[in-house]
């Protein structure tokens, strides 16, 4: 075989199918409300409407000042995996206080999202076990689930009878193995949809894999932060326990990084078995410094929550004063930060967000395969650093870029 010529011959597919992804160099400015990229010669300015930054922390003052002390005081690298000697106090002592603020008993902390969730399932899933997730889940999970020993289905978004057709299946299924006993459900969803901005039923899930003695696994990445007493997310909106929580640092956090939060003896499979935690390094002490400084504002900033929602509340009264129906396009439904417009296909989604940059609005175009086919999307984010002005400006470029 030729490398090479399979290498073209799928970055042409890319093209051909709309599908070809670029990345620019940015550079933020006033908190993150606006970012500048490189234009050929030329800067060009944009307001963000793009980031999951959700409560504006990726530049808050705070965090970067306790970034400065927890590198001063604990070095800018950890060194080691954590079972070396990567460990650092302040990773402990973060560990310690997401668990006491999420109500586990334990909380293990991963580089990335994306790796936290390929860590669950690749510690928890063996042959004949069965992986129960929402087809929308992200594609850290899917991925994690299709490159799994055990068996993958897909239940419909969101649907409980769906997912409660794929728990008795797998019950059924199980029964029939030489070692039932052996052999479990997960199942699996997020908190706030990434690229729809809806909640999950929660509280009727857990309900269901409960009665189904099925694991129950939430992503609360878009949802922890933001929603919740305290911002304590999803399930704590949904007054839930679920026995895997997964949530993430890189987006209401405005820093990086993740936790997986579980019981006592799940923890310790974790630490025993869990091979993304124990060969690689050790998130650095100064993030986890600042991780843990970034949950005490968290947890006292209903001042940022509110400011968010009222951010969101004036964007959909505006967009629910035109008429988005003339365009062809649909407002999804949504009460979260994340507001998805959908345009269909992926082309015209392509040229809209283009004619939202000309006009100094940075808005991108989320197309399949990371949304379902003819489900192309603006992904609009609204901040708690967003003025009204930035908002009155949005929509009046929507106007402008749809009514052409
Ligand atoms: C962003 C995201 C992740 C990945 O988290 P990272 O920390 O960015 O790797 C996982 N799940 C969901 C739902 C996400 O939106």
């Amino acid at each position: 075989m030729s490398w090479n010529s399979r290498i073209e011959r799928h970055i042409l597919q890319r093209r051909k199918d709309d599908q070809y992804r670029t990345r620019r160099a940015t550079k933020t400015r006033e908190g993150g409300r606006i970012i500048l990229l490189q234009n050929g010669e030329q800067e060009a300015r944009y307001l963000n409407f793009s980031s999951n930054d959700y409560l504006g922390l990726s530049h808050d003052l705070r965090l970067i000042h306790a970034w400065q002390e927890g590198a001063r005081k604990y070095g800018v690298g950890s060194a080691g995996s954590g079972h070396i000697t990567g460990y650092s106090e302040p990773l402990f002592e973060l560990e310690e206080r997401l668990a006491d603020w999420l109500g586990y008993d334990a909380a293990i902390v991963y580089p990335s999202g994306f790796t936290a969730n390929q860590a669950v399932i690749k510690l928890l899933i063996e042959q004949n076990d069965r992986i129960i997730a929402d087809r929308l889940s992200h594609a850290s999970l899917l991925e994690a689930a299709i490159y799994s020993p055990g068996r993958v289905h897909r239940f419909k978004h969101n649907d409980l009878t769906s997912l409660k057709s794929y728990l008795d299946r797998g019950n059924a299924a199980l029964e029939k193995l030489e070692t039932p006993e052996n052999h479990g459900l997960l199942a699996v969803t997020e908190g706030v949809f990434s690229m729809d901005g809806d909640f999950a039923p929660l509280k009727k899930m857990e309900s269901l894999c409960q009665e189904a003695g099925a694991l129950f696994m939430v992503d609360d990445a878009h949802g922890i932060g933001v929603c919740g007493e305290g911002g304590r997310g999803s399930i704590n909106l949904a007054q839930i326990k679920p026995d895997i929580l997964v949530v993430t640092f890189g987006k209401a956090f405005g820093l990086s990084g993740a936790a997986v939060l579980v019981n006592e003896p799940l923890a310790d499979y974790f630490v025993q078995f869990s091979r993304p935690l124990i060969y690689s390094t050790a998130i650095p002490p100064a993030l986890a410094y600042t991780l843990k400084e970034a949950v005490d504002l968290i947890e006292k900033g209903d001042n940022l929550r509110n400011r968010l929602a009222d951010n969101i509340a004036y964007y959909r009264q505006e967009m629910a004063s035109l008429d988005l129906a003339q365009w062809n396009v649909t407002l999804v439904e949504s009460t979260t930060a994340i507001q998805p417009l959908i345009i269909g296909e992926s082309q015209r989604a392509l040229e809209i967000a283009e004619k939202m940059q000309s006009q100094g609005i940075w808005v991108t175009a989320i197309r399949p395969p990371t949304v379902p086919p003819n489900s192309a999307r603006l992904r609009i984010t609204l901040t708690a650093k967003h003025q009204q002005e930035d908002i009155d400006a949005l929509v009046a470029a929507f106007k402008e870029a749809l009514g052409e």
